[in-house]
């Protein structure tokens, strides 16, 4: 396998940017190892500047959820861009994607378009807080909700990757206001609401959680963080950056029937552009300014070309029987690396959500951050480069969820589950 190009590149970005890269799980760090530089993709496959390609199962952290490159969203953004690529007034496309929205996700009564997941999280914590005028927040150990300050508290995702789950920078009477939780426990969530719930002004959580691999929530809890969060005036909010629009049409609150009080979108909406959205109960959102007091603004929020990729992505999922599809196949996917780890005598289960799912380097069915974090990331290091080097790219960590996209088809599964067969037996 050739990768001179892509060494090469490494070798001068390391001297340019942290660890050479713009995000830090890109580095592969905690595989080992130097990531490769993609020069294009196309459908279900990314392609590298030394001409290798690779069935993708990241899909640029979850936007792809049609495919790399698809038709229909680059002559949408081709024909936006041609208009101009940003006005700083209102464009008609902002409307029609807080409508899209709304009808797809019917507890986004109002929206606000962002810039990213994180920025969308952090304005949702803002009006949490100046909403119900109370400062401490709730998350849960292993979810990631972007890099906000607030947040960097037994986050998930690259921070897990890296063993900083609490990063340096954040100030500690910040972090002080963050109360964790261990996601799927009922009884922590009650005793923490009867010693702290008047002050709590929310609860966010990733409702299936992405960044600590996958974990689906047990029967009736998120129904549970919805009755205490009424009990006690605190709001609910469904960080949806990542299960938005994948797990179901309108999101894994449709999925578990929840109606939360926020949510917060950001990856399938922008359809590969940098696009963020929080929005939910209107009398909230009419707290927000100009409306309303609490502040927040974005010098590109709700950008044409944006819009004009998201929504093209949120059209082709609306195709009947769309997530369907996906769910099959991420069934005939998830089945056959059971098997094939099973035939080579290595331990695994698979959690799966449609068109998202986690591999685990175990013997039982993980249910909680704990059994997550327990998972053999020795195991699961091997088995990410010797499929990487049959042409299969996995995320680069034992962290993260992997995903599936409309353009995978019958090809891409069988080529991933031969070249799995033959990786487990590597790691056996
Ligand atoms: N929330 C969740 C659940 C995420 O998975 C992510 C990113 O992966 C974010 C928020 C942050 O989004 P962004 O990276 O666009 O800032």
């Amino acid at each position: 396998m050739k990768t001179d190009t892509s060494h090469d590149l490494f070798t001068r970005a390391r001297d340019l940017m942290p660890g050479g890269v713009n995000s830090p799980v890109r580095a592969f760090r905690s595989v080992g190892g130097e990531p490769f530089f993609a020069q294009r993709a196309e459908g279900a496959c990314l392609i590298d500047v030394d001409g290798n390609r690779y069935v993708d199962y990241v899909l640029s952290w979850g936007p792809m959820i049609a495919g790399h490159a698809h038709p229909a969203v680059l002559d949408a953004v081709a024909r936006t861009m041609r208009d101009g690529l940003s006005f700083g007034v209102p464009n008609p496309l902002e409307v029609t994607m807080a409508e899209t929205l709304r009808k797809l996700v019917p507890s986004m009564q109002m929206s606000r378009m962002v810039n990213s997941g994180t920025e969308a999280t952090l304005s949702a914590i803002r009006l949490a807080r100046g909403a119900t005028g109370r400062s401490r927040i709730v998350k849960f150990e292993g979810c990631y909700h972007g890099h906000g300050d607030s947040f960097l508290v037994k986050a998930g995702s690259g921070a897990l990757t890296f063993g900083l789950p609490n990063s340096p920078g954040v100030p500690k009477a910040l972090a002080d206001l963050t109360l964790t939780l261990p996601y799927n426990d009922f009884e922590a969530a009650t005793k923490l609401f009867a010693e702290a719930g008047e002050d709590i002004a929310g609860v966010i959580v990733e409702p299936i959680v992405g960044n600590a691999n996958c974990i689906l929530p047990r029967d009736g809890y998120l129904q549970h963080l919805r009755e205490l969060c009424t009990r006690y005036g605190a709001l609910l909010i469904f960080d949806e950056v990542m299960t938005g629009f994948r797990v179901a049409l309108g999101g894994a609150q449709a999925r578990y029937g929840i109606t939360p009080d926020l949510s917060t979108f950001g990856k399938i909406i922008g359809g590969g552009m940098p696009v963020g959205a929080y929005g939910g109960r209107a009398d909230l959102m009419r707290q927000v300014a100009p409306d309303g007091p609490i502040y927040q603004a974005g010098t590109l929020s709700g950008n044409p070309v944006a819009m004009a990729a998201g929504l093209a992505t949120l059209e082709l999922i609306q195709a009947p029987g769309f997530h369907e599809a996906l769910e099959r196949r991420t069934h005939e996917l998830c089945d056959g690396l059971e098997a094939a780890a099973r035939d080579a005598g290595v331990p695994l289960t698979t959690n799966r959500s449609c068109a998202m799912f986690g591999l685990f380097f175990s013997e039982q069915q993980v249910e909680t951050y704990a059994q997550a974090i327990a998972c053999d990331t020795v195991a699961f290091n091997r088995f990410f480069h010797a499929m990487l080097r049959r042409g299969v790219y996995l995320a680069p960590s034992a962290f993260e969820a992997a995903f599936l996209s409309s353009a995978h088809g019958d090809a891409e599964i069988a080529h991933t589950l031969e070249a799995a067969r033959e990786a487990f037996r590597e790691v056996a």
